[in-house]
């Protein structure tokens, strides 16, 4: 069973909508499902999501607590779906290698970068001192959308969407309500940071797509993507992301909402008491606290839920960020 937001404000754990890291994602939702979270917010890839239901499968089975599973896609280009990419040839031999020390997910090596490892944060583009670093698009066809759909068969679906993109917006929307797929949620996520606008802005595009979703017959959700895939950097981006909500929150549609983009362990105390949002996502801050004993038990070739310890300590760890929002 779901567990009830009504009770609880809402926790989702962003896999990350690029992230192909099969091994680390069957531990991560573990450690999180395990952990409490509500949802879980996954690339819309069937073996990805084979991975995570691994994953949240063992914690229905040892703790009882079974997350819903979102898949995560786009109406247009979006930095969400991206991945880095370079010519290790080109780089010269007595490079410090900043890209490499800088990689959240250790997705580079003398090799160049692993493409299931990297979820396209874009840290590493801006380090490499020869710009040798590009970004190419990673995601869905539209035309592959219903299949997906009808593979995966996911109880919600997230559409991250720009501001200016109502007629895009409109056409994944016919897709998911043609497919005949029933979904519980859909969460539409949409920031400031790309489309440079305002918050009345944003405002008017959250109403757009509730015109678009009314006859969709499921609950909504309104995700505000303060500074995206930013959590594990600093206490700013937490503040950016409350400031945003602040601004915006009595103008947004009915629905849930909900805060993303630079939240991390800080966004709590900047809220004030009596405007708290009825939920919150939680990326690579979420990632980068447990990557580590991921890391160590995958290299002993284990699965962490095999190394009883080493999972509690990550459950532990995964509940101090969850704990806030779940009491
Ligand atoms: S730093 Fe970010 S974009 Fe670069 S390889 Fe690592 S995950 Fe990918
Ligand atoms: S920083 Fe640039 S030059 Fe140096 S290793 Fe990375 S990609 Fe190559």
């Amino acid at each position: 069973m779901v567990k009830s937001i009504l009770t609880n404000k809402w926790v989702k754990l962003i896999c990350g909508a690029s992230n192909e890291d099969i091994a680390s994602i069957e531990d991560l939702c573990a450690i999180y499902s395990a952990a409490g979270v509500d949802y879980i917010d996954v690339a819309a890839d069937p073996s990805v999501v084979k991975a995570a239901r691994n994953g949240m499968n063992w914690s229905k089975e040892v703790f009882g607590k079974d997350p819903g599973l979102m898949i995560s896609i786009s109406d247009g280009k979006d930095i969400h779906f991206r991945k880095a990419h370079f010519d290790p040839l080109k780089c010269p031999p007595n490079c410090p290698r900043p890209c490499e020390n800088i990689c959240p997910t250790f997705a580079i090596n003398q090799n160049g970068i692993s493409k299931n490892k990297c979820y396209g944060c874009g840290r590493c583009i801006a380090s490499c001192p020869l710009n040798l670093i590009s970004e190419y698009e990673y995601q869905l066809s539209k035309n592959s959308l219903k299949d997906i759909l009808h593979k995966i068969k996911p109880d919600a679906v997230e559409i991250h969407t720009e501001i200016n993109r109502a007629d895009a917006f409109q056409k994944v929307a016919n897709i998911i309500k043609n497919s005949g797929v029933k979904l519980k949620k859909i969460s539409v996520s949409c920031g400031l940071a790309q489309s440079q606008g305002k918050p009345e802005d944003l405002a008017r595009a959250f109403w757009e797509r509730y015109e678009i979703l009314a006859d969709h017959e499921v609950q909504l959700i309104w995700q505000l993507d303060g500074r995206p895939m930013s959590g594990d950097i600093a206490a700013t981006t937490a503040k950016a992301a409350v400031k945003l909500w602040e601004n915006i929150r009595s103008l947004l549609p009915p629905g849930l909402i909900q805060l993303a983009g630079g939240t991390n362990g800080n966004t709590y105390k900047f809220l004030k008491r009596n405007q708290i949002p009825d939920g919150i996502a939680f990326g690579s801050v979420a990632r980068k606290l447990v990557q580590p004993l991921i890391q160590e038990t995958f290299d002993k070739n284990k699965k962490i839920y095999e190394n009883p310890e080493k999972m509690a300590l990550a459950i532990e760890k995964a509940k101090i960020l969850l704990n806030p929002w779940k009491n």
